[in-house]
């Protein structure tokens, strides 16, 4: 049967687009006093990840704001096939927007060569103008997602309703599993592919962007999309 639903896709950016999440290696490189524990208190899942992330933050001072993003500039290499992978959505005229749980300070000038609207790229903001990182939440979760996500995921995903498009998340870990959960087709993989297993969660399993082309080429021609 032919899905007459309009596929449209969601994209992690940490160890997604890019190799190795940001945040990780801001923190483990910049070192600020206090952050291990916090970003311990994340992953283990007992403060929220809004908490977590505004608190390993507010350790920095703004004046590393250069520093910072010359650093990540240096540091994050893009996924393979990324490039190639938007020429194809392009073509397919298949909408693409990228929901990351990082700040536009990193994130914009890694995803500047590829020229995607900014108005489909939903992440965190940050503040420079106090003494010390001040992360700023433009999206946060709405009713029904009480998870403090920071940037909510599922929110962003619910304002496209299921009865009109095929909703598809690409994804990586923590942060986008409950956007998994709710997706029509999920692209994974590390932690959120060894999650879906447990939990059952449909998924295809990927490395670089050419797999996810060639599964949805796949499944235009099995007419599933
Ligand atoms: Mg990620
Ligand atoms: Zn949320």
């Amino acid at each position: 049967m032919t899905s007459i639903r309009k596929p449209v896709i969601f994209c992690d950016f940490d160890g997604t687009i890019t190799i190795t999440d940001n945040i990780v290696a801001i923190m483990k490189h910049f070192k600020p006093q206090g952050y291990e524990e916090i970003m311990e208190d994340t992953i283990k899942q007992r403060i929220s990840l809004r908490e977590g992330v505004g608190a390993m933050f507010a350790l920095i001072p703004s004046s590393q704001r250069e520093e910072i993003i010359s650093f990540v500039l240096d540091y994050a290499g893009i996924r393979a096939g990324f490039q190639q992978f938007l020429h194809y959505l392009n073509k397919e005229d298949i909408e693409f927007y990228v929901t990351s749980g990082g700040m536009d300070f990193f994130i914009n000038p890694l995803l500047q060569p590829f020229e995607i609207p900014q108005d489909h790229i939903y992440c965190n903001g940050a503040d420079f103008s106090g003494e010390y990182i001040k992360i700023t939440w433009p999206n946060p979760c709405l009713p029904p997602c009480e998870n403090g996500c920071g940037m909510c995921k599922t929110t962003v995903i619910r304002n496209f309703p299921e009865d009109t498009y095929l909703r598809i998340l690409i994804g990586d870990s923590l942060t986008d599993f409950e956007g998994a959960k709710i997706a029509d087709l999920v692209y994974s993989r590390s932690w959120l592919t060894t999650k879906c297993e447990e939990l059952g969660v449909n998924h295809v399993p990927f490395e670089t962007f050419h797999d996810i082309i060639n599964d949805l080429q796949q499944k235009q021609e099995q007419g599933v999309l």
